[in-house]
């Protein structure tokens, strides 16, 4: 007889790397975030879009700029039959302003206010705050022209979302870059700076010395801090236009007494970005919740007419991490609701209209109608913290009422079927 094979024990597929579910548990709390960022957008006129998750990969690479990382090292291209060169969006103002192109979306007015929710995909190593699927809000205000006024209500915005989540000490930093008069000049001071100081810094600033000098000023190793320090600032540099841009944007800031950080390294990884850039912290956090900037020349050079804009991304994930490390509590949303208990066949095959007429009235049911002992529905409806248990079994069903419980006092009451809904409102408000 041949031997019996041993069986291989399968080993449970995992969800990708960097790559996280969302569990039932946490929706609580993602829902509420995404709720105070479409409530206080909206407030302020934006309107929801939705764009597709992949793109051309072209996309990116004109806007994000070809030597930028995203575009080099963290795009999940997509082979699809057809051979397009797809890719999963990293980001998602480049999409919002293809759409707003392709759609002629200009007709809408000016300016046009978007926000825009979803996951976004980069490859990068995952660590703390840092996934390869994540989520971003994002908020983007395409005007006919640069006001700085929606630089400044961008900001605003981003606070009064964290505001709204109880999000404690948050803080601006902000920087100008710049537009395509005053940039390059600054960018040759840059590299005239670097150019004799090569082995003092790190190798990727090497390569960014030829690619992105920009980028040299957010390099975060060791070994570059010291030259940068030293390094041209760019708010010396700017032009008229870009200087008084950056003034008039910190004015609204200071009219509406948001405190700030001129933060002269700031220059942040998408080459897309002009004028005001700046990023959002919070108390306890070693990462930026969000960050954006104006990007005036980002619809022009995909097709669309000169038109500038500003804009934000949110990161959920970033979010939700310090509502936890801040240890922020929220008052539970579901305490205003019954458990229904049913016992007995007559009983069960009535709670499902039972619940649909307390459903019309307004009244949130917890069930759990599959199982049948009293004991085991009873430990349901301690588990879901119930206030209020409703009692309906054979001899209720037969007469057409429901016993109210009391979970904490223990106290019980008959009540007919046709004014449980009021019962147990009335109840529910007294408490
Ligand atoms: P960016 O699109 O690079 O300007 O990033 C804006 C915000 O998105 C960041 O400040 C983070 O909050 C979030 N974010 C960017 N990349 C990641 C990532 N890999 N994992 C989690 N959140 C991210």
């Amino acid at each position: 007889m041949p031997k019996k094979e041993k069986k291989l024990k399968k080993e449970p597929i995992q969800s990708p790397k960097g790559m996280h579910d969302i569990l039932p548990q946490y929706q609580d709390i993602w829902n509420r975030v995404r709720v105070a960022c479409q409530e206080i957008s909206e407030y302020y006129n934006f309107k929801r879009i939705e764009t597709p998750i992949l793109e051309y990969e072209e996309l990116f690479s004109k806007t994000s700029g070809e030597s930028s990382e995203i575009v080099t090292k963290q795009m999940f291209n997509v082979l699809t039959p057809g051979k397009d060169k797809l890719v999963l969006r990293p980001e998602g103002t480049a999409s919002i302003a293809r759409s707003y192109i392709q759609h002629g979306l200009s007709q809408l007015g000016s300016p046009v206010k978007l926000y825009m929710e979803g996951p976004m995909f980069r490859y990068e190593q995952p660590q703390s705050g840092r996934f390869r699927s994540f989520h971003q809000f994002d908020l983007e205000v395409i005007s006919s022209d640069d006001d700085s006024v929606y630089d400044a209500q961008i900001i605003l915005i981003f606070l009064k979302i964290l505001e709204q989540l109880k999000i404690k000490n948050a803080s601006v930093s902000i920087n100008s870059i710049g537009c395509k008069n005053c940039r390059p000049e600054y960018r040759k001071d840059l590299i005239n700076f670097y150019k004799s100081k090569k082995n003092k810094i790190c190798d990727d600033c090497k390569n960014r010395l030829e690619t992105n000098p920009l980028r040299l000023l957010d390099c975060k190793e060791e070994i570059c801090q010291d030259l940068k320090k030293s390094a041209p600032i760019i708010v010396d540099r700017l032009c008229y236009q870009c200087k008084t841009h950056f003034k008039d944007t910190l004015e609204y800031l200071d009219e509406l007494k948001i405190p700030y950080n001129m933060d002269h390294m700031l220059v942040r990884g998408l080459d897309y970005y002009t004028k005001t850039v700046f990023e959002v912290f919070a108390e306890g956090a070693t990462f930026a919740l969000g960050g954006g900037g104006r990007y005036d020349y980002l619809i022009e050079s995909i097709g669309g007419k000169n038109t500038p804009a500003v804009g934000c991304a949110i990161g959920l994930e970033r979010v939700i991490e310090i509502i936890k490390l801040q240890n922020i509590q929220y008052k539970p949303k579901h305490e205003n609701n019954v458990f229904l208990i049913a016992i007995g066949n007559a009983a069960k095959k009535k709670s499902l209209g039972l619940i649909e007429k307390l459903r019309e009235s307004n009244v949130e049911v917890f069930e759990s109608l599959g199982k049948d002992s009293f004991n085991s529905q009873m430990k349901s409806a301690n588990k879901m913290a119930s206030p209020l248990a409703l009692i309906f079994g054979q001899k209720e069903a037969h007469e057409e009422s429901v016993i109210i419980k009391d979970m904490k006092s223990g106290a019980q009451e008959t009540i007919p079927i046709l004014k449980i809904a009021d019962a147990i409102k009335k109840r529910l408000s007294q408490l």
